[in-house]
């Protein structure tokens, strides 16, 4: 059998959850990875290893998203390791703690902004910089990773969360529309409640079985469906935002 090479993704946040999972599916889909990590060096370390296992090529940096020049960093050294980017996931992200809107300070909402929509924005512009054939660049794709959240407003938990991602929806199909003829696919997924680190304690066991489906996602779920967008597979999308959500 032919062995299918896709190039070079770079997945944001890549150490744990959904980053994590993503840069084991792209690997698993021919893709050598690069995976930026804030903190969690030892984490990022055994996603690289779970790359190198499939037989891909995989680099880890150590980049804050909220910081501009990291995320030029991050694009440098990625590429000095593994060539140039094709794919890039924008995934890192944080929530803040439950919260009436009544009670919110600028600090917190300047910290989740920060990370979630500028970080957002920074990461997708420096992609663009490097994939658009209008700049010398080959191509690629732009998944960013939404909430559901954005669109059901996370009422009584987190509505400065849920606003940081509906500007990643907007973001989405803005730039699709900016960048599609300079051979950039943008697209954005919406996640549900899926099982990772990022909930406060407790909030999974309360709320685990409030999807329709019964239960909350596995970060694998959503892998799966951004190693799908990433492919060549999903040649003709741009500017969707699909909803992998339970039925939420
Ligand atoms: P997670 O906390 O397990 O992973 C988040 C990742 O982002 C970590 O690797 C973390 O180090 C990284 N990160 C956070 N702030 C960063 C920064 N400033 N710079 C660089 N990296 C940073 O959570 P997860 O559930 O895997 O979340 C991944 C993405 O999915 C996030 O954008 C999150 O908002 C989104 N999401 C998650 C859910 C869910 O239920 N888990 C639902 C909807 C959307």
């Amino acid at each position: 059998m032919t062995e299918i090479v896709r190039g070079v993704a770079l997945v944001t946040g890549g150490s744990r959850g959904i980053g994590a999972a993503a840069a084991v599916a792209l690997a698993g889909d021919g893709w050598d990875v690069g995976i930026s990590y804030r903190t969690q060096a030892d984490d990022a370390a055994a996603v690289v290893a779970a790359c190198e296992a499939v037989g891909r090529r995989a680099v880890a940096v150590r980049a804050d998203v909220a910081e501009a020049e990291d995320i030029e960093r991050m694009f440098g050294e990625v590429t000095d390791a593994l060539g140039p980017i094709g794919a890039v996931i924008n995934n890192a992200g944080i929530v803040t703690p439950s919260a009436k809107v009544a009670d919110y300070d600028v600090e917190r909402l300047e910290k989740v902004f920060r990370i979630n929509t500028i970080g957002a924005f920074l990461v997708a512009g420096a992609a663009v910089r490097r994939m658009s054939t209008a700049r010398g660049g080959s191509g690629g794709v732009i998944v960013n990773v939404s909430s559901r959240g954005a669109v059901l407003g996370s009422a009584n938990e987190y509505v400065d969360y849920a606003g940081s991602k509906a500007a990643v929806d907007t973001l989405t199909i803005g730039l699709a529309n900016e960048v599609a003829k300079e051979g950039i696919r943008v697209l954005g997924i919406r996640p549900g409640l899926i099982e990772t680190d990022i909930h406060a304690e407790g909030r999974l066991e309360r709320i685990g079985a409030t999807p329709p489906l019964g239960r909350p996602g596995k970060a694998e779920e959503v892998a799966a469906l951004i190693a799908f967008l990433a492919s060549d597979r999903a040649s003709y999308m741009t500017g969707s935002m699909v909803d992998v959500a339970g039925g939420r």
